[in-house]
């Protein structure tokens, strides 16, 4: 018992610390209950930073809940909690739903976690359950058993029948507002959109970006807030420029074509060393004010 013990104490530590000086970031960041108390700032990049002063959205409100508070993860930029905030009062004028139940925001103090995500570590990304709110006075317990709905088809390909006109409303609502940068969601339901969308005003569509998952939730980006002099703004890509529109072209198919039904030949080997990513940032990898962050009271 006590030699099983150790043995996994060790492999734990092992774990955690490839190279014994220097610790892994998402272990030192997820040991933090409390945000840093500092004003609030983003730092780095949405998939490699840390954020200081940051502030919970409260746990309930008029129309929101914030769901599995036990993971401690309902921590913003004061810009994410007036945007929830805001977004949850249109969810509420939409027939069936009372608000919105919102997922995981960051850890206290941002930064790579422990489990989970690859971004969600500057405060200025936020996960939205598709489950339309019926009631906001779940008590904790209850919010960390009820599940999400998912809407999209097994098969990946299309919307399901929890796919609704409301959905399609509070997200064309949601990357309306300027202060998003984009919003990552299934691309069954993207398809479902570009279908569905009036002509005219489609230019919200371009900031919905089809990914993998996110099928049970989507996933919104703020922009890096006005003076925030340590975050760094995400460059549009090449394709997304090119195309200036809506979207709704080969590279959203080919999230339910390629992507499904990769195509037989083998990948060529990725050159040079892994690249590093949340699971294995230390300390260095971030931006040296995240050092501050981590240190402060
Ligand atoms: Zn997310």
């Amino acid at each position: 018992m006590i030699a099983k013990f150790f043995a996994a104490a060790l492999s734990l530590t092992l774990i955690a610390s490839p190279v014994a000086s220097e610790p892994l970031a998402r272990v030192l960041f997820g040991a933090k209950s409390a945000p840093s108390e500092q004003a609030p700032s983003a730092i780095g990049f949405y998939s490699r930073g840390c954020a200081a002063g940051l502030q919970a959205m409260p746990e309930s409100g008029p129309t929101w809940q914030a769901m599995r508070l036990s993971r401690n993860r309902n921590w913003g930029q004061p810009e994410m909690l007036s945007y929830l905030q805001d977004l949850s009062r249109f969810a509420a004028s939409l027939p069936g739903w009372k608000g919105l139940y919102i997922g995981d925001i960051s850890q206290p103090r941002g930064g790579p976690m422990t489990g989970g995500h690859a971004s969600h570590q500057i405060g200025l990304d936020a996960d939205i359950w598709m489950l339309p709110p019926k009631r906001l006075d779940l008590s904790r317990s209850e919010r960390e058993k009820i599940s999400s709905i998912s809407v999209r088809t097994a098969d990946q390909r299309s919307v399901n029948g929890n796919w609704t006109p409301q959905h399609m409303a509070l997200l064309r609502h949601a990357a309306s507002d300027p202060r998003v940068d984009r919003i990552f969601v299934a691309a069954a339901a993207k398809i479902a959109m570009c279908n569905t969308a009036p002509r005219g005003d489609r230019a919200w569509l371009q900031k919905i970006r089809p990914i993998y998952g996110h099928n049970t939730h989507f996933h919104v980006r703020l922009k890096c807030p006005p003076g925030a002099r340590y975050c760094e703004t995400q460059k549009p890509t090449v394709a997304q420029l090119s195309k200036g529109g809506d979207g709704c072209d080969d590279t959203l198919m080919w999230w339910v074509t390629d992507y499904l039904n990769p195509p037989k030949t083998a990948p060529k080997p990725p050159k040079g060393p892994p690249k590093k990513t949340a699971k294995t940032y230390v300390m260095s990898d971030l931006p040296s004010q995240c050092r501050a962050v981590l240190s402060s009271r």
